[in-house]
């Protein structure tokens, strides 16, 4: 029996994404998820945004962010830049767990990326293997810290 192919993920459209509302650091993110096929982080950080966040419809937010959990391969960095391309502005990069910092237990593997920081600009990197879904949060808070920072405010609050 012939194999059936794969759609061809360089070619493909950037997959819609729902993103998720999540306050934290006294800031309000639309939170983008890139878990897509990408691996087993991607089931902690849906848990985190599910538990703590609310879908977005039209409210305001201070920012978007794109998380990217999981192994990035070659295969799969171009939805990843082109869900990157697609975000909204102000927009940001949360990398969540080791594969996605730096590759994980496959860094050597030919097919996948030393961290989606060589594709993409990365804003906050949050350890583990996997990260526990509270450090979603606590990446989140990171980022308002830093966006705070940055305008020389103190937005960044519990
Ligand atoms: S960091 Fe660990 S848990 Fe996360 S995708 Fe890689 S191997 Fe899986």
């Amino acid at each position: 029996m012939p194999a059936t192919p794969l759609p061809d993920p360089t070619s493909a459209p950037a997959p819609e994404v729902a993103p998720i509302v999540i306050e934290a650091g006294g800031r309000r993110y639309a939170v983008h998820t890139a878990t897509a096929a990408l691996a087993c982080c991607g089931v902690e950080s849906a848990a985190a945004m599910h538990l703590s966040g609310e879908a977005a419809g039209a409210q305001p937010v201070d920012g978007h962010v794109l998380v990217v959990s999981g192994t990035v391969t070659t295969r799969m960095a171009p939805v990843v830049e082109r869900m990157y391309a697609a975000l909204p502005e102000p927009r940001h990069v949360l990398s969540f767990g080791v594969c996605s910092n730096a590759g994980g237990p496959y860094w050597d593997a030919y097919s996948v990326l030393p961290g989606v920081g060589a594709l993409i600009p990365v804003d906050v990197y949050v350890p583990g293997c996997p990260p526990r879904p509270e450090a979603l949060l606590d990446g989140l808070r990171q980022l308002a810290e830093q966006v705070a920072g940055a305008a020389g405010g103190s937005g960044a609050g519990a």
